[in-house]
């Protein structure tokens, strides 16, 4: 798949593509996101798993901007910093959405819009791209993900893997810097979640920034160059999946991981 910003270029290594730190999210009584420190290095695929309720999908969902968090700041490459204690944050998330796409776990697709229309919405309503260019662009996209046959199609029309698969390609259509998935897969019927994982590693393989939430950790295992253990809206642990796996460090690591393993 075509990719605006090739990864790896000499110099920007070690540099962050995505910070955030001191993070703070709370829903009435309930802090969510008690201070969470993140760094994602450009190319890096990051997955982000915990229980259920510890903050994962709050913790995405601030990254571009639809969740508010009260405190924290969010950086993107050098020129995207969005203060969260500010006032007025608006053209700062507007930067950061412009920057990132989410991947929804209901794929959230328009559905009164064909294939085709879903895709090319972004890129014509929001970057201004003419309907010709973004037509031929989502073509492309959606031949690499085996659906070129359906650009006329309907959501409902579709199977909940290949609607997912329009969902990344409506994603990917913006040509973001940093790919969110909030629990991409799991909607979805057991054997249909292969295609979209599928999907997901080639995307990982060709250098894309990502930050998966997902429960499939065996997918983790296998695509993510660390994970990052989230528990009560704190991280816990983060490291290299093997090591998070096989020897975690922190106690409520070995806990979750005996839960559902
Ligand atoms: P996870 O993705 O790890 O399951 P979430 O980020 O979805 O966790 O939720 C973390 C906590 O925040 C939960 O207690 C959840 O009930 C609460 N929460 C999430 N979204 C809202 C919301 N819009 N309003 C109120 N509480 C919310």
């Amino acid at each position: 798949m075509s990719h605006t910003e090739p990864t790896g270029r000499p110099g920007q290594l070690r540099q962050p593509l995505l910070r955030v730190t001191g993070l703070e999210k709370r829903f009435g009584e309930n802090r969510v996101l008690r201070g969470v420190d993140l760094d994602v290095a450009r190319g890096q695929v990051l997955a982000l798993i915990g229980p259920s309720g510890s903050g994962k999908t709050t913790l995405l969902r601030s990254l571009n901007g639809l969740e508010r968090p009260e405190a924290g700041v969010l950086e993107i490459g050098s020129d995207v910093r969005v203060d969260f204690a500010d006032r007025d944050i608006r053209q700062g998330v507007l930067a950061a959405r412009n920057r990132t796409s989410m991947v929804f776990q209901h794929y959230n697709l328009f559905p009164h819009r064909t294939v085709l229309e879903n895709v090319i919405e972004g890129p014509v309503q929001v970057q201004r791209m003419s309907k010709q260019q973004a037509t031929a662009e989502a073509l492309v996209l959606l031949e690499r993900v085996g659906l070129a046959d359906k650009r006329d199609s309907y959501p409902f029309e579709l199977s909940g893997g290949q609607q997912q698969r329009v969902g990344i390609v409506r994603a990917l259509a913006m040509k973001p810097d940093l790919l969110l998935f909030d629990e991409p897969t799991s909607a979805l019927d057991p054997e249909l979640v292969g295609e979209v994982l599928a999907v997901i590693a080639e995307l990982a393989a060709e250098g894309w920034t990502m930050v998966v939430v997902t429960h499939e950790l065996a997918f983790a295992r296998e695509v993510a160059d660390e994970v990052v253990f989230l528990d009560g809206g704190v991280i816990v642990e983060r490291g290299a999946p093997k090591q998070v796996f096989q020897s975690p460090r922190e106690e409520r690591t070995k806990q979750f991981l005996r839960r559902i393993l």
